[in-house]
């Protein structure tokens, strides 16, 4: 059965879009622990657990996150990107890549900010921009 993650990268569910290719999709969560906090997916769902991908799939996913760290640390004012793999919610394999002015920033268990939608959309077209403009 397709996994909310999938119906996202299938364009069936509305998701504020940061980055894409042919096999991996990319966009904001949608409780971010900080602005620009995005969720990296392959587009077809394997495992849900990372260690379980297939090698290609595996290292495509961690090269595209890099790409996408890269677009996000020059759209969104941060230290550097911290990253994440928990999986405990959603079924479908995915890497956080999140925004850090400090450590705290990626503890799952504080209260997360306000953003609103307006803002997730200017953020996600931010961070699609610079990832366009690299390539
Ligand atoms: P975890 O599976 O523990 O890594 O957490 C799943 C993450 O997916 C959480 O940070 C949620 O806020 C996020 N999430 C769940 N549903 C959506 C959605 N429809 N769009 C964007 N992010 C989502």
């Amino acid at each position: 059965m397709a996994t909310i993650f999938t119906r996202i990268a299938q364009g069936e569910i509305p998701s504020y879009k940061v980055a894409e290719n042919e096999d991996y999709y990319a966009f904001l969560d949608i409780n971010p622990l900080a602005k620009g906090h995005t969720l990296v997916i392959p587009k077809k769902m394997e495992d849900d657990y990372i260690f379980h991908l297939d090698e290609k799939t595996y290292t495509g996913l961690w090269a595209f996150a890099r790409e996408v760290a890269a677009a996000i640390r020059e759209a969104v004012p941060c230290k550097r990107v911290g990253v994440a793999v928990l999986g405990m919610e959603v079924p479908h394999t995915h890497i956080h890549l999140v925004p850090l002015q400090t450590e705290g920033d990626l503890d799952f268990r504080k209260k997360r900010p306000e953003v609103s939608a307006e803002e997730q959309a200017q953020i996600a077209r931010a961070i699609l921009n610079a990832y366009e403009k690299r390539k």
